[in-house]
Parts: C-alpha cells; sequence; structure tokens
C-alpha cells in the first residue's frame, strides 16, 4: 500500500506530478510520502493496541534516517532503535524522548556507551558479554547503572538473502540462546548493570510470518527460564525484520496487521511490555528514486538505458540483487521491451535492473525506481564524485527538499592538499 500513482496520465507522489520535482530539483532524487509512511506506522500500531498489546514501536532508524522522516514518525509516537552514536543525535536532535530510545549494534564504543547513559536512554541491547562488561564499566564510572537487554540468536532460518540474515547461529550478531542464562546470571553480578529485558533480532526482507514464530517461542522459554532465575524482565524486543513487496511477480509478504497478529498471539506468554522494532516496513514504499534516462544505447542483441542515478545513490540491487519495479512517469505506448537499466558509475556491477521488461523509453524520459524508500539514500555515496543525492518530502499537494544534494564543489571543498603535498616538485620547473 502506497501513494504512488498516476494522476491525468502522470505518475504522481501524493498529489504531486513527479515531473514537477524533476523540474525544480533534478534528478536523480529520492522522494518520500507523508501519508505512506503515516499509514504504515498507524496500521501496525493500530493491529497491536486492538491486540491490547503493551507496546512501544522503535522504527529502526538505519532505514531511511532522515531528520524529516524521524521527526515525522516520532511526531506519531514512535521510539526509535539505534545503531550508532550518530543516529541516537539524529533522534534526540528530531525530538525524540531519549527513554524511547533503544541502542543495537555489535561494535559499540566506549564513547558511545556513554553517549547513551548521558542521554537515558530505554535500553541498551547488547550483543557480547565483551560489551556487558564495557557498558558496566563506563556506568560505574559515572555512578549509575545502565539498563540493559541482551540479544539472544533463536537459531532459526529466515529464508532471507545471506547479507541480511541474522538469527542463523554463524552470524556476527547476539549470543547463543543456550548460552544467555549463564550470561544473564554474569550481567547480574555487574555493579553498572541493570537487567531489564530480553532482546532478539532475526533478520530483513523475512517474507513469512513461521521464523518469527518459532524465535518468539524460543524467547518465551528462555523468559520463563530468566524469570525463574530471578531477573526481573521489564521488556522484550522482538525486533524487526517484515518484509515488503518488491517484485511484482512475486506473491506478497504478509501484512503488517498479520505479522502484529503472530507478536500478539505471544504477547501473553511474554508478559511484559514488547518492542517492535520495524524498519523496512514502515519506510520502504513510502518512497521511491526517480531518475532520467541520459542515453538510450543499443549493445549487441541488448539494449541499456543509461540513467543519470547510479549504484552510489541505491546500492541494493548491487548488494544484495534486489529487484525494484521501475515505472515510467509517463506511459508510453508500444509493446515492452528487454533492457538493461544502467548508471553511469565506471563499474559493471552499476545497474537497477537488468533484462527488464519496460515500455520504450527515450532519452529525456523520467523513471521511477518502487520501493526505494528503506536503505536507499542512507546507503548513498558519493563514489565518482557524484552529488549526494537530494531528497524530497510530499505532503497532499505540499512538498519540500528535505536534503539537498551535495555537490562537487562542497565535497572538493571538504578536502585539503597538506604543504608536503604542494612542496612536491616545486624545485622543478612545472610542466
Ligand atoms: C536493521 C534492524 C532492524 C530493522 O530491520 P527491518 O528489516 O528494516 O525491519 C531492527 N532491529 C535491528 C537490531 C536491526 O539491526
Amino acid at each position: 500500500m502506497h501513494h504512488f500513482h498516476a494522476q491525468n496520465g502522470q505518475l504522481c507522489a501524493e498529489d504531486v506530478p513527479l515531473e514537477d520535482i524533476a523540474r525544480e530539483v533534478g534528478t536523480p532524487v529520492y522522494i518520500y510520502s507523508t501519508a505512506t509512511l503515516t499509514r504504515h506506522y498507524r496500521v501496525f500500531a493500530d493491529a497491536l493496541a486492538g491486540a491490547s498489546v503493551p507496546h512501544l514501536i522503535c522504527y529502526a532508524m538505519k532505514a531511511n534516517s532522515n531528520q524529516a522522516v524521524v521527526s515525522l514518525l516520532g511526531n506519531l509516537g514512535a521510539g526509535m532503535d539505534v545503531v550508532s552514536g550518530g543516529e541516537l543525535m539524529r533522534a534526540l536532535s528530531a525530538g525524540v524522548p531519549a527513554h524511547k530510545v533503544v541502542f543495537a549494534g555489535v561494535g559499540k564504543t566506549d564513547a558511545e556507551l556513554a553517549e547513551g547513559i548521558d542521554a537515558g536512554i530505554l535500553c541498551f541491547n547488547a550483543e557480547s558479554e565483551s560489551e556487558l562488561a564495557a557498558l558496566s564499566a563506563v556506568a560505574v564510572q559515572k555512578g549509575t547503572r545502565a539498563p540493559v537487554s541482551l540479544r539472544v540468536n533463536p537459531d532459526v532460518e529466515s529464508g532471507t538473502h545471506a547479507k541480511i540474515a541474522t538469527g542463523a547461529k554463524e552470524t556476527k550478531f547476539g549470543v547463543p540462546a543456550s548460552r544467555a542464562r549463564e550470561i544473564y546470571a554474569r550481567a547480574a553480578q555487574m555493579p553498572g548493570l541493570k537487567v531489564v529485558g530480553v532482546d532478539m533480532h532475526i533478520g530483513s526482507q523475512i517474507t513469512a510470518l513461521e521464523p518469527f514464530d518459532a524465535a518468539f517461542n524460543v524467547l518465551g522459554d528462555l523468559l520463563d527460564a530468566l524469570r525463574s532465575d530471578g531477573h526481573p524482565i521489564e521488556h522484550v524486543d522482538v525486533g524487526g525484520g517484515l518484509g515488503v513487496p518488491y517484485d511484482d511477480a512475486v506473491a506478497d509478504p504478509p501484512r503488517p496487521e498479520e505479522y502484529a497478529a503472530v507478536v500478539a498471539r505471544h504477547s501473553n506468554r511474554f508478559g511484559c511490555q514488547v518492542l517492535v522494532e520495524p524498519g523496512r516496513m514502515i519506510a520502504a514504499n513510502a518512497g521511491i528514486l526517480l531518475t532520467r534516462v541520459v542515453h538510450r544505447k543499443e549493445g549487441d542483441g541488448k539494449t541499456f538505458l543509461v540513467v543519470d542515478a547510479a549504484m552510489n545513490d541505491l546500492i541494493r540491487p548491487t548488494l544484495y540483487d534486489a529487484h525494484h519495479e521501475i515505472r515510467p512517469v509517463r506511459p508510453a505506448g508500444g509493446p515492452s521491451e528487454i533492457v538493461d537499466v544502467v548508471g553511469p558509475v565506471c563499474e559493471t556491477g552499476d545497474y537497477l535492473a537488468l533484462s527488464r521488461p519496460l515500455a520504450p523509453q527515450d532519452r529525456g524520459d523520467l523513471l521511477a525506481i518502487m520501493t526505494a524508500g528503506a536503505y536507499g539514500a542512507v546507503q548513498s555515496g558519493t563514489y565518482n564524485t557524484r552529488a549526494l543525492v537530494p531528497e524530497v518530502l510530499v505532503s497532499g499537494s505540499e512538498w519540500a527538499v528535505v536534503r539537498p544534494p551535495m555537490l562537487p564543489a562542497e565535497q572538493i571543498k571538504r578536502e585539503r592538499v597538506p604543504d608536503f603535498v604542494k612542496a612536491v616538485g616545486q624545485d622543478m620547473a612545472r610542466s
């Protein structure tokens, strides 16, 4: 469900023609829909509330951490799941209360742990014994106890792409569920820790409910054991991971309401507040990447559409073999042809779609790369000294640039040529 549809023969974001944005901001540009972000958050929150699950939705900011998006979700009542000191800073500066922030990640530094303690966050989701010890030490130094959950790894197969599966025992994330009791016992003895919960996250773009169901069963068993060991568990954090539809030819993953029903089914047994950390489910199809065809190139038995967006703007096709639907902004006539949609970056891996049937497109035509609102702009860079891609947020017929492009001149200005480089060759005539 999203709000990018044709009106009067051309594709719009809510009520704004994409051509208007392209004309004023240029391309490539990310465009997000306020109505879609709001709807996804509400559908999920309402489903949990409707099932009387005491809950807090901590939006996984790494999916899309633009300040406008974080502010919007914060204003709707969301907490945040942050994975770095930088994201913590973003959450706080968007006005999200620290007591709604959880902090995940395998490599939190002492400085980041201190930032979380100083802010007064809800919980650290610790991923190792080393981190527990470090957190305790930092907290003791500050004369306090840090609230902590241990991320346990239920060892379930989530059936997702290897680069985003986190719940099997071979990944770097969490500690094995089988070792959790022993580690909790040690954590409870550490002077700077206050054990408050249990945490898990089994992966991303999970398109079936069974892996969640299996993982929540492991979590329920563990909760029983931890409670009988005397740990006061105030919340369980079940992570994120629900998949979204990327490919019109593949059956849709379960809807947020259905996933919420699985959480609800386990919540009685959990017997405490449930934290959920959806990222992709909220942001993915709330965004598109708008790009323009620069050249049409007839290769050897192959047609290439060279567009002005590239892997530095959207790396998902290259990194995860991801499929993104591509829609012409002006539906063209004629039978579709099979094309590779590629960017201008000097890498063979720089493509947005391979062997894709598409209505004939020509120089100057606009294409919308769909379902690009999550893990898109956040992974963008400036490779090949390209502009850092701009972002726009639409609401009804209003829209605003929420990140202007970082242009090459600005990138160059940030760099320095030291004197020892300037001195090189100065004794020779420079020709
Ligand atoms: C990435 C991540 C999420 C969000 O995953 P989605 O698939 O985007 O829902 C939630 N929790 C943790 C710990 C994560 O690393």
